[in-house]
């Protein structure tokens, strides 16, 4: 396996839909490239970042803030700024 098929196959190797036979020379590939495996993890770093920020816009926003709770907030932050 090449560089290439390696980024090629990186995400369905992640998501472990890659067939037994390609995960394998994937696997044996990882072992004699130290390029991919800087690469894979970079990768993997990346996903989970971009989770992240995925289950943060997914969190449900309360609709209404009370208001007492953000004068409250407002307040506390000028006291920190005073
Ligand atoms: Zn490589």
């Amino acid at each position: 396996m090449t560089c290439r098929e390696f980024a090629e196959f990186m995400a369905d190797y992640l998501s472990g839909e890659l067939p037994p036979a390609q995960r394998a020379g994937f696997d044996r590939h990882l072992a004699v490239c130290p390029t991919c495996v800087t690469y894979l993890r970079d990768y993997e770093a990346t996903i989970r970042i971009g989770r992240q920020v995925f289950q943060a816009t997914d969190t449900p926003v309360p609709d209404a803030v009370p208001e007492s709770l953000v004068q409250a907030i407002l307040a506390a932050r000028e006291r920190e700024q005073g």
